[in-house]
């Protein structure tokens, strides 16, 4: 039986996710496209990134980003440790990955594209180096006050449109300048 206290905690944490998701992309140059976010029935943001940014590293936080602002928000879930990535790049290399590791899939799959042929514990070491540097960021208060007022107007509204993200958000410092238009499109679900 699920109470409505832990449902609605569930639909919170969601939106934290979401919106860890929506500012990390934001300060790493990224933006939200048409398919904007949304929480109730899929969990979703749609990103898009600039066509020449093949830093996967930027994948990787962006991908970590969700369950970290989770994490730190209700101090369950998130990446707790880097066992459980050492799990997953497993799980990735063994082609038999699961649904609800998909962000951590998701930024693994960015690090092969990139950098294909490497050896597991390579990927393994950026990985790594992308939780901490994720950790880092959502610590920033800056950083940490748009989730939050992010996840609250997707508390209050189930979803927003990429507009409205950006209000909301406001300026965003980003880490690294971009600068051409986008070429690709990805979707991070919880
Ligand atoms: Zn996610």
């Amino acid at each position: 039986m699920v109470s409505i206290t832990e449902k609605s905690m569930d639909r919170v944490a969601a939106a934290y996710h979401e919106a860890g998701h929506a500012v990390m992309a934001y300060r790493v140059g990224w933006w939200i496209n048409d398919d904007g976010i949304e929480i109730d029935r899929h969990q979703h943001t749609g990103l898009s990134f600039p066509g020449e940014d093949t830093n996967s590293r930027h994948a990787g936080m962006v991908c970590l980003a969700g369950w970290e602002a989770e994490h730190q928000f209700h101090g369950k879930g998130g990446m707790r440790n880097a066992a459980s990535l050492l799990d997953d790049l497993h799980r990735v290399i063994d082609g038999t990955g699961c649904d609800d590791w998909g962000d951590v899939e998701a930024m693994f799959q960015a690090m092969m594209t990139d950098n294909p042929g490497q050896p597991p514990a390579h990927y393994l070491r950026d990985g790594i180096e992308c939780l901490h540097k994720t950790r880092i960021e959502l610590r920033n208060p800056v950083v940490w006050a748009a989730i939050s007022r992010l996840a609250q107007a997707l508390t209050e509204r189930g979803s927003l449109d990429p507009e409205s993200v950006e209000r909301i958000i406001g300026p965003m410092t980003q880490l690294s300048a971009n600068k051409k238009l986008h070429s690709g499109i990805i979707d991070a679900k919880q």
